[in-house]
């Protein structure tokens, strides 16, 4: 892994405006100019990583895009208070108060940053969708607990020394989170993506390190712009710099084939549950425990009430969402579990799913009382490839795999609506046509042999010309007794049927039809108890398409 030209430019860029810094601070005494110059430094260094997480952002997609904006956010917020730090220092010559404004900025830029490792763009599988809502629950707990913590020390009882304390207990903790996880993220991870999340334990570990060290300094006195206080910061800008120009690799990596799936990992979870589960806790030791004045309780309490019905509201909506995801996924699953994958027809399964029905509902069109005398019938059609081995042996599998998905595409083309195509087996194909009657049985048999057969298929390796065999037999088999013969043996007849079809030269469909009643049947020679060759009744015949 490695860096262009340019990007080793803008790397030395940055370093050496890093060096002049250091070199600076150690120099020159604090004054106005020292001030203007660390500000300006930091603003500089700091919209350069922006623009290289906008390049990478612009760059990438799906979850590595997300990965990197985050970070941009991340970082965005950072710039902003800095911003806003020199318009104090710099634009109105003024001392930054403390409490200040940009403090909010300050302590809302790591939750991005987590959000980012969270999201684990080398871990396409360990993702499930929608948590970016949860994103949205732990964004709101960060600044819940700015709010609960920090706040009430600068407005509702103002209170400098209680307020710095709060703000770098928070500040810290939100550093050791983002430690935490990217050295999880660096840890559990391989590869290109290792060396990136490396860089960011590295930089975060530089950063967590200047800017509380900083931040006490603050809270003493003795931190002043363009002091050794920022060189850290500066560090860590450069190395996060760094990181963000390896990034743009990252582009190059992305895996489409996978659903866009932003986050979550495990612990995004369970974090969200500590935030939901923490709400109560807090609530109750501002009422009970805690000895700040009575003011502070009533807006704590105020607050996280306030908070818990966000919370609710929040996971209401997305118990609704994660609701109708699954209802989606079960349908696509559900699907996907009864169609043929290469030809997209229905297979066995959904065959065994419904024929039970469609018996069902055929005895009932004829027991008695159910009013019409037509389109009782259900009749089975098995269709058979003529020669279809000759098709692999000669083009390959591939073009025998595209002739198949041509094939049921003509069936389909020749049956109606309410039939149904299942792929049968290798290059054997089942038609159930339901709600329709004996006597028009050949019309579709006739049909499907004329979508098959007239035209010639056109496959990669040329044009080909294929015909069908078709058997095909009706349940009930005997009307008067619509309940003697099984559909499963009415089945094996239309096999027969397919069987002599192949029998008398291919390209042509067979039928058969009881010859006698059933009574007769039945005494001759059990239906059921067939052998080799025998037909159960009188064949009805039909030719194909002639050779062209
Ligand atoms: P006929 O039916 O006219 O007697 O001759 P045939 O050559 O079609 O014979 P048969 O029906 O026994 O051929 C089945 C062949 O279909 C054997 C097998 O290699 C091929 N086959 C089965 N499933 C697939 C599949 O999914 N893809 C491809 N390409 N070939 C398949
Ligand atoms: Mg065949
Ligand atoms: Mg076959």
């Amino acid at each position: 892994m490695s860096l262009s030209a340019s990007q080793r430019l803008w790397l030395a860029i940055v370093s050496g405006l890093l060096c002049s810094a250091v070199l600076v601070s150690i120099l020159a005494p604090p004054s106005f100019a020292l001030t203007a110059v660390g500000d300006l430094v930091q603003c500089l260094l700091l919209s350069s990583l922006l623009v290289a997480l906008a390049i990478n952002v612009c760059a990438c997609s799906r979850a590595v895009r997300i990965f990197w904006l985050l970070l941009l956010i991340g970082v965005g917020f950072w710039l902003l208070a800095q911003t806003l730090w020199t318009y104090f220092e710099v634009i109105l010559r003024r001392e930054v108060p403390n409490p200040f404004v940009g403090d909010l900025a300050i302590v809302l830029h790591l939750v991005p940053i987590v959000a980012a490792l969270a999201m684990r763009p080398d871990r396409e599988e360990q993702r499930s969708r929608l948590t970016s809502l949860d994103f949205l629950l732990l964004f709101s707990w960060w600044l819940y607990l700015y709010l609960f913590f920090v706040i009430p020390w600068q407005y509702v009882h103002p209170d400098d020394h209680t307020y710095g304390r709060n703000f770098d207990v928070l500040y810290i903790a939100g550093h050791i989170v983002v430690l935490l996880a990217s050295a999880h993220t660096w840890y559990s991870s391989s590869g290109f993506w290792r060396t990136i999340y490396r860089g960011i334990l590295l930089a975060s570990l530089v950063y967590a390190a200047g800017s509380i060290a900083a931040s006490v300094a603050i809270d003493y006195g003795r931190y002043y712009t363009g002091s050794l206080y920022d060189v850290p910061l500066l560090i860590s800008a450069v190395l996060f710099t760094w990181v963000a120009l390896l990034g743009y690799q990252s582009k190059f990596l992305v895996n489409f084939s996978g659903e866009p799936a932003p986050w979550a990992h495990p612990w995004v979870t369970a974090l969200t549950v500590v935030a939901t589960a923490s709400l109560p806790l807090l609530a109750g030791w501002a009422v009970f425990f805690s000895h700040a004045p009575q003011r502070i309780g009533k807006y704590r309490l105020a607050l996280t009430l306030t908070m818990i019905v966000f919370v609710g509201a929040l996971r209401t909506f997305k118990q609704h969402t994660l609701d109708r995801e699954l209802a989606r996924a079960t349908k696509e699953l559900h699907e996907a579990s009864v169609t043929d994958l290469l030809t997209g027809v229905r297979n066995r399964r959904f065959f065994a799913a419904t024929i039970n029905k469609d018996t069902q509902q055929a005895l009932r069109f004829y027991s008695i009382g159910e009013g019409a005398t037509r389109n009782r019938d259900l009749i089975f059609y098995l269709i058979d490839i003529d020669h279809f081995k000759a098709v692999n042996d000669r083009f390959g599998h591939q073009q025998g795999d595209l002739l198949l998905v041509q094939v049921a595409a003509r069936i389909s083309t020749a049956i109606r609506y309410s039939d149904v195509l299942i792929r049968w087996g290798g290059e054997e194909f089942l038609v159930v046509s339901r709600f329709t009657d004996r006597a028009d049985a050949e019309i579709l048999a006739r049909r499907v042999l004329h979508a098959i057969g007239t035209e010639e298929f056109q496959l990669t390796a040329g044009k080909i010309r294929r015909t069908c065999s078709i058997g095909w037999a009706t349940f009930p088999w005997w009307p008067e007794r619509a309940e003697a013969i099984p559909y499963a043996d009415v089945i094996r007849f239309a096999d027969r049927a397919l069987y002599e079809a192949k029998n008398r030269g291919r390209n042509m469909a067979v039928g058969i039809i009881p010859e006698y009643s059933m009574a007769h049947y039945a005494k001759q020679s059990p239906p059921g108890n067939l052998s080799p060759g025998d037909l159960p009744g009188r064949t009805v015949v039909s030719e194909g398409p002639p050779a062209k």
